[in-house]
């Protein structure tokens, strides 16, 4: 398993600008104000499951 506290970019739903926040932050607070369109994105939505994937493997090249 990865270490859930190392920041990962999250492309916006909405814009696509990217913030970065870590797991641990991301399940203890799934809501996040975007900078770029200034929205506030919650991540329990369904469009996150496959930037969650790819977040996955973010982590799994740096940690290779
Ligand atoms: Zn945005």
């Amino acid at each position: 398993m990865f270490n859930k506290s190392v920041k990962i970019d999250i492309p916006c739903p909405e814009c696509g600008y990217k913030t970065k926040l870590s797991l641990r932050e991301i399940e203890s607070n799934p809501t996040y104000k975007c900078l770029g369109c200034n929205k506030d994105i919650n991540l329990n939505a369904s469009e996150f499951k496959k930037s969650l994937k790819d977040a996955e493997d973010q982590l799994k090249r740096l940690f290779k």
